[in-house]
């Protein structure tokens, strides 16, 4: 407890998820916290986003653990609003220590039937998003000689998935950015490190589209998409993990306990890197290459 007693967190969406679960957990060590989320869908996403009454939740939670918040809508991929967010934060409380570009969403689909437009949704969110998240901090931790900035990138971000090819180049995309970063902002004494989650057990998955893909199967149901989540893991009987299990790391990444480490891809897989891998692909019939 109290590993983050005195600091500020700014956390991008925290209407719900692992965003909701790092804000809480990090009040809980006794940060202070500035969230944001939008409150609209977004076009070309097939499963609900978060709202303002969600963010409201993530709010009353941290009050709840005795901290403050400052709660605010913004979309990360308006530059704008982001600075707005920053501002609000360093207005009501000072300075901010911690940030989490965590703000993220997918599109299932295969690559040669995305549009351009769903590309766009997709790499400006998981992508720029970050970029302008870590913008908007850095001059303010730069003035302070300090900082942790934390992106959450993925296990896409270290192997491909043929059904989510926008995602995976973002999260790839936001190691990129991670390890830049890290190299820029060293010398003020600021640490940039990437949580890795394996699959968590929030919206994102928890949807027909990602089901399906994650389960291997049309129609699958959350327990059929639990139950395939198991063979993704080395480690016994872990299906997909609560979104607390990466708020732990986090707590870690912003704490003063891991202040000699930056540039760290931070896997949470129960294992899932370490496997060989299997191609589900039919291709037994092919007697090409013999
Ligand atoms: P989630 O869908 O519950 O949460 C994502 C949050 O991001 C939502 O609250 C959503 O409203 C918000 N968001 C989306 N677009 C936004 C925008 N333009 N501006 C501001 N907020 C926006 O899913 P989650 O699992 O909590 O995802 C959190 C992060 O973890 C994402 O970056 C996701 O890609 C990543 N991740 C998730 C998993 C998983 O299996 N769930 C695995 C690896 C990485």
């Amino acid at each position: 407890m109290n590993r983050l007693e005195g600091k500020t967190a700014f956390i991008t969406g925290a209407g719900r998820g692992q965003g909701r679960a790092i804000a809480e957990k990090f009040a809980a060590e006794g940060a202070n916290i500035v969230i944001c989320d939008i409150d609209a869908p977004i076009e070309h996403i097939e499963y609900p986003l978060s709202t303002s009454a969600d963010l409201k939740e993530t709010a009353t939670a941290v009050e709840t653990l005795g901290r403050e918040v400052v709660a605010e809508i913004a979309d990360v991929r308006d530059q704008q609003q982001i600075d707005a967010v920053v501002a609000a934060g360093l207005k009501k409380f000072g300075q901010i220590d911690i940030v989490v570009a965590n703000a993220g969403l997918l599109i299932n689909k295969p690559f040669w039937e995305t549009t351009e437009n769903e590309w766009q949704v997709v790499t400006d969110i998981c992508l720029g998003g970050v970029w302008r998240t870590v913008k908007a901090v850095t001059p303010h931790m730069i003035s302070r000689q300090r900082g942790s900035i934390i992106l959450t990138s993925s296990t896409s971000g270290q192997e491909g998935d043929p059904g989510i090819l926008s995602y995976v180049a973002s999260k790839h995309g936001v190691l990129g950015i991670m390890k830049s970063a890290a190299l820029a902002l060293g010398q003020y004494n600021i640490r940039v490190n990437s949580l890795l989650p394996g699959p968590v057990d929030t919206i994102i998955n928890d949807n027909p589209g990602t089901r399906d893909r994650i389960a291997g199967k049309p129609n699958a149901t959350r327990e059929e998409y639990l139950t395939s989540v198991l063979n993704w893991h080395v480690l016994r009987g872990r299906s997909a993990l609560a979104p607390e299990a990466i708020a732990d790391g986090a707590i870690w990444l912003a704490s003063d306990e891991s202040r000699h480490v930056t540039g760290l891809e931070l896997l949470i897989d129960a294992g899932h890197r370490l496997l060989p891998g299997l191609n589900f692909n039919n291709v037994a019939d092919d007697d090409a290459g013999r």
